[in-house]
């Protein structure tokens, strides 16, 4: 058994269906050419909205208000939109061996997929607890959260024990957006994990600082520099959450975000790997020139960074290495170039709204109040300096053309000849560039 189809994409996800869209866009007629595999049973969605509205306790988004491509202002793409654009949408299916000399797919259903040209979309998960030597699988009240089926659970299990208290295992991007749901379904909240602070990849210690604060400020307690070593489990629920320490944090629920990993076994031994993803030049093309890969599993060479190979977790990054990827297959006259990213993440949390752009590297110049107001909306935020030149910046609270002005100061690189000067200018430095 088997079909044939000039393009594959493989993953069901954000990157899937902004490539989808730029498929149709670039070549008019994708009729019958292209095929999308996912082991999700819907067609691609904005999966930023499953830690966002979808928990919120009332007015939240259900499909198909979130399918691709609204989170970039763009078209809705519902199932149907794929059928009447002859897309082969091929939903809750799994691939489960992939062969790149011969160019096929095996499914879980025993199905054959061929191709010529192959992108792989196939994101990354949620790393679990078992990883880390602590038990939670089949447990009803521990959660995960990756895709619809996780967001689901989670807003079950937030329904089955209202003002009852929940452990948050992890303080970084699922940490904090989940906890802040939780506070806003009336949940007690205390939030454990390993660093000194908060998004210890990303904020600096004082802009953690101003966020514990405020969530502090909400009710949320936080257990710094500690580990979660078991769960007392009793009746298929977990009870409480067990520390390092031997400190015991009673639960009626336990919401866990400890880090993703790409999801590159399909291609192990078959492609060359970097950074924990399938590297890929400018063009998104991997060592073997029939396949791409884009989104959280693509490793590639960021022209900002000088060439330096990163892999990111973010979805302006899925939306963005999608559609180049497809421009480049597409690419009859050889005209477009390699790409050229500024990496970009954000995040939203009860009120609060902070975007990044660029790399935090160098040496870190705050700028605005940092304490958190009183009533008042926090506006705040960082540049990072690294010789002579900035190349990242941080903003809280700030309005669209705020946010464009610093991705615009990263992009270009923008001299700091007085450092000191800097922090005193802060957001005007970039808004009065
Ligand atoms: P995904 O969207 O994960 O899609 C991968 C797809 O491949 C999935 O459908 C998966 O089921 C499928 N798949 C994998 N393996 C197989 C297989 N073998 N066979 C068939 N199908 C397969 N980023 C931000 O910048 N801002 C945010 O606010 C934000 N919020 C987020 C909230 C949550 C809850 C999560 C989980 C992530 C969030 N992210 C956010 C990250 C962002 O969603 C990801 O970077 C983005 O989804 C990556 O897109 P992707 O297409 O590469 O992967
Ligand atoms: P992150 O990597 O952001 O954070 C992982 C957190 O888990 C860190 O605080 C880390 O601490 C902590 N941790 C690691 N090991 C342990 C442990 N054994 N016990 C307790 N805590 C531990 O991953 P997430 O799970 O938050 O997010 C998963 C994916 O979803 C990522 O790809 C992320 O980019 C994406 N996402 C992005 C969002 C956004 O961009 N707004 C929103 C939601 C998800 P430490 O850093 O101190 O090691």
């Amino acid at each position: 058994m088997g079909r044939a189809f000039v393009y594959v994409i493989l993953g069901g996800g954000v990157a899937a269906g902004y490539a989808a869209l730029e498929f149709v866009r670039r070549s008019g007629d994708s009729r019958d050419k292209l095929c999308i595999i996912s082991d999700e049973q819907v067609a691609p969605y904005e999966r930023p909205a499953l830690s966002k509205g979808f928990l919120l306790p009332q007015g939240a988004p259900r499909l198909p208000e979130f399918h691709t491509c609204v989170g970039a202002n763009d078209e809705l793409l519902t199932k149907e939109w794929y059928s009447e654009h002859g897309i082969v949408l091929v939903l809750g299916t799994r691939v489960i061996s992939a062969d790149v000399r011969r160019k096929t797919l095996l499914t879980s259903s025993g199905e054959t997929i061929s191709y010529k040209t192959l992108i792989v979309a196939t994101g990354a998960r949620a790393l679990k607890l078992e990883e880390f030597g602590a038990s939670s699988s089949d447990v009803r009240n521990v959660c995960y959260l990756r895709n619809l089926g996780d967001a689901d659970k989670l807003v079950d299990v937030m329904g089955s024990c209202p003002c009852g208290k929940a452990v948050v295992v992890g303080g970084g991007y699922i940490g904090m957006e989940c906890a802040a749901a939780l506070v806003t379904n009336k949940i007690n909240v205390t939030m454990v994990f390993p660093g000194k602070h908060c998004m210890n990849r990303i904020f600096t210690p004082k802009i953690a600082e101003f966020y514990e604060s405020y969530y502090t400020s909400k009710g949320v307690i936080f257990v710094k520099e500690a580990s979660v070593t078991s769960m007392e489990i009793s009746a298929g629920k977990v009870t409480a959450v067990m520390l390092g320490d031997c400190t015991r944090l009673p639960a009626d629920m336990v919401v866990v975000g400890v880090g993703a990993r790409a999801n590159t076994g399909l291609f192990e031994g078959q492609l060359i790997m970097e950074k924990g993803g399938i590297n890929v030049n400018g063009q998104m093309q991997a060592s073997d020139a029939s396949v791409y890969a884009v989104g959280d599993v693509a490793a590639f060479p960021v022209k900002l960074f000088g060439g330096n190979v990163r892999r990111l977790e973010h979805v302006d990054c899925a939306r963005r290495t999608a559609r180049h990827a497809v421009a480049a297959i597409l690419d009859a006259t050889g005209s477009v170039g390699d790409i050229d990213y500024l990496p970009f993440f954000y995040s939203r949390l009860f009120s609060l709204s902070w975007q990044f752009y660029g790399d935090n590297a160098g040496e870190a110049v705050h700028f605005g109040d940092l304490a958190p107001g009183d009533g008042a909306a926090p506006k705040f935020g960082a540049y990072w300096v690294r010789e002579g030149r900035i190349v990242g910046a941080f903003l809280e609270g700030g309005s669209r053309q705020e946010n464009e002005s610093i991705a615009a100061t990263v992009r270009h690189g923008a001299a700091v000849p007085d450092v000191p000067e800097l922090g005193r200018r802060g957001l005007a430095f970039a808004t009065q560039a």
